[in-house]
């Protein structure tokens, strides 16, 4: 059977994975201490928080169909969130998302998809693959110097400056990925031991140091005391995502005190979390990284637009054209 490296199990590597399962053996690796990449959930108990994505939009029959069975679970819930806009303090808009397109969640958390779609599949997780070799097949090895060899197929599903550091310089689009910048994101996670009283559960802000606040502890079957989740805007992350993280947080608190019109400082719980490469530009076409001749290929949220759909995609379509052509 075709023997297939997957390198990072986020949403992409995952789904690529089991879309290929019957068809190949597939092995993959990631660096972190469990699988689900940025749809993650930090616990510190009694809190919970997303820290990477809030919830997601499901457009094409293909993510539709996939996440059916998950939703027929109960693993993946509607949020009908009570939706603002922010602009320099004021709601310039509302919604409620009961009566509008369908926004998801894991649940109790966003990780628990990925742990899903994890079973049943062989993942080596705190295995940070550093380099790869081809013979005759790939040879991958992790950071403490082991080996894995006599792979037919190598598929990378890291961030794309992550890929454009492992993937060698003859990979056929290794250019194009090279040149696909992703932004930072800060994450600022607050948890207290009773409610603000607050008109909104998720907000987009604009004109600000942030871009997003949501009461996490709305989502359904979170069954946590009231946490808050506030994301750093694209231009004050990249500005600051070297700096000190205590600076950042009060900074954060600061700007989400100001939105909402609360002081967050009671907060009993406070932390915040740096992704250095979060999203990345809006693409509205999904390229495909398939190098037939070196049998390595690449995906990822990237190839579409940084969002949970994109990363999906991303591994369909990929598996599709290796399906339609190589395997
Ligand atoms: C703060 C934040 C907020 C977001 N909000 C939303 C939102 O509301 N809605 C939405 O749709 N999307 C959102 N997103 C984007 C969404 O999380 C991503 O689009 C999606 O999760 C990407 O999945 P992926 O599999 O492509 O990449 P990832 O989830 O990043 O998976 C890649 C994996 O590769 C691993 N890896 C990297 N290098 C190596 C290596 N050398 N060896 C082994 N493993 C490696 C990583 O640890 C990671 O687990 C958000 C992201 C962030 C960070």
């Amino acid at each position: 059977m075709t023997k297939i490296a997957i390198i990072g199990a986020g949403l992409s590597g995952l789904s690529a994975a089991r879309f290929l399962k019957d068809r190949a053996e597939i092995t993959l690796f990631e660096k972190a201490r469990s699988v689900s990449g940025r749809i993650s959930t930090r616990r510190a108990e009694p809190y919970f928080f997303d820290h990477g994505a809030q919830y997601f939009t499901a457009r094409t029959k293909a993510f539709n169909d996939f996440i059916q069975p998950l939703i027929n679970q109960g693993l993946i819930e509607r949020w009908n969130a009570r939706y603002v806009k922010f602009d320099n303090g004021k709601i310039i808009e509302r919604k409620n998302w009961i009566n509008d397109e369908p926004r998801y969640v894991g649940v109790p958390g966003m990780n628990k998809i990925a742990k899903h779609l994890a079973k049943e599949l062989n993942v080596h997780i705190n295995t940070r693959i550093i380099s790869l070799k081809r013979g005759d097949l790939w040879q991958l090895t992790d950071e403490s110097g082991q080996v894995y060899s006599d792979f037919d197929w190598v598929i990378s599903t890291t961030p794309s400056p992550q890929a454009a550091e492992l993937l060698p310089k003859r990979f056929i689009y290794y250019e194009d990925i090279k040149d696909v910048k992703m932004h930072a994101c800060f994450s600022l996670m607050l948890g207290f031991s009773e409610s603000l009283p607050l008109e909104f559960e998720a907000a987009h802000v604009i004109h600000s140091d942030l871009s997003w606040i949501a009461v996490n502890s709305h989502k359904p079957g979170r069954a946590d005391p009231f946490t808050l989740m506030v994301h750093s805007s694209e231009k004050y992350s990249e500005a600051h995502i070297d700096d000190d993280r205590e600076t950042v947080m009060q900074h954060l608190m600061n700007e989400t005190s100001n939105v909402i019109g609360h002081d967050v400082s009671i907060a009993n719980y406070k932390t915040v979390h740096g992704w250095r490469y979060a999203n990345n530009v809006k693409r509205k076409n999904c390229h495909i990284f398939l190098d037939p001749d070196l049998k390595l290929a690449a995906c990822g949220d990237w190839c579409l637009g940084g969002r949970v759909e994109g990363a999906f995609t991303s591994a369909y379509n990929l598996v599709n054209a290796m399906k339609d052509s190589v395997l």
